[in-house]
């Protein structure tokens, strides 16, 4: 039994801090999961595409469909176009791609304003979770929590788990949480919270696997908790037929 990784990037990267080579190609990561024994893995296109998140849509699509059993395909889409709705249509229903990224300070929007009503009443009608970076100022969990509350039985990733996310897990049972650049205290926080609501992540290629599965490694929790972490949940959230 391998790992299951609820946070990884695939595909074309812009300028962004160069020295990171975040591009990555789908042989490549294919090849990364094989040495790293990582069975299945979330897998959408780069932060920092600019106006091209419908054309790397349609890549993590492709690839998608040539490993359909590794991937598990999200889109990214930039809420504050006009287009938006139409994109999250579009990549649902004719991509098949199953959720969603948003990173609400690179696509510079607040969650919780009236604005995107309408954008989060689509993604829940179309039952498409999604997988928010959580952090500072728009990306701070308790605006998102917001959105939680209000659909209720969508499932809500927040990734980067800190002290702001676990607070959240307790007011919404739709709220999970994803490890990737944490601590082990976050972690065993989390678990006293709800072991089944912690997925592994890694956020390749950004991070390495090494690192990011010592950090889990390292939590004084059970073996039991850690294989909830890196594999149970994962497949309880995503891959029950
Ligand atoms: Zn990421």
């Amino acid at each position: 039994m391998g790992i299951c990784d609820a946070h990884v990037h695939l595909g074309e990267s812009g300028p962004w801090q160069p020295y990171m080579r975040p591009t990555i190609y789908v042989n490549e990561l294919v090849q990364l999961f094989d040495k790293c024994n990582v069975e299945q893995a979330i897998v959408f296109p780069n932060p920092n595409v600019g106006d091209k998140y419908p054309e790397v849509n349609n890549c993590v699509a492709e690839s998608v469909k040539k490993h359909p059993k590794r991937f598990i395909g999200f889109g990214r889409v930039d809420p504050r176009r006009d287009d938006a709705t139409k994109e999250l249509v579009r990549m649902k229903n004719d991509l098949g791609l199953k959720g969603l990224k948003l990173h609400p300070i690179v696509e510079c929007f607040r969650p919780d304003h009236p604005f995107f009503n309408k954008f989060f009443q689509k993604t829940n009608e179309l039952d498409s979770p999604i997988l928010f970076h959580t952090g500072d100022g728009f990306s701070f969990p308790g605006l998102i929590s917001k959105i939680a509350k209000r659909y209720s039985k969508l499932p809500i990733i927040l990734g980067h788990v800190k002290e702001g996310a676990i607070s959240t897990m307790k007011e919404c049972e739709n709220i999970y949480v994803e490890t990737s650049g944490t601590l082990p205290d976050f972690i065993e926080l989390s678990a006293d919270m709800d072991e089944n609501r912690i997925l592994f992540g890694s956020d390749i290629p950004y991070y390495r696997y090494p690192t990011q599965i010592a950090i889990v490694e390292a939590a004084r929790i059970s073996q039991k908790t850690k294989r909830k972490i890196f594999y149970g949940n994962f497949r309880k959230l995503f891959c029950q037929e």
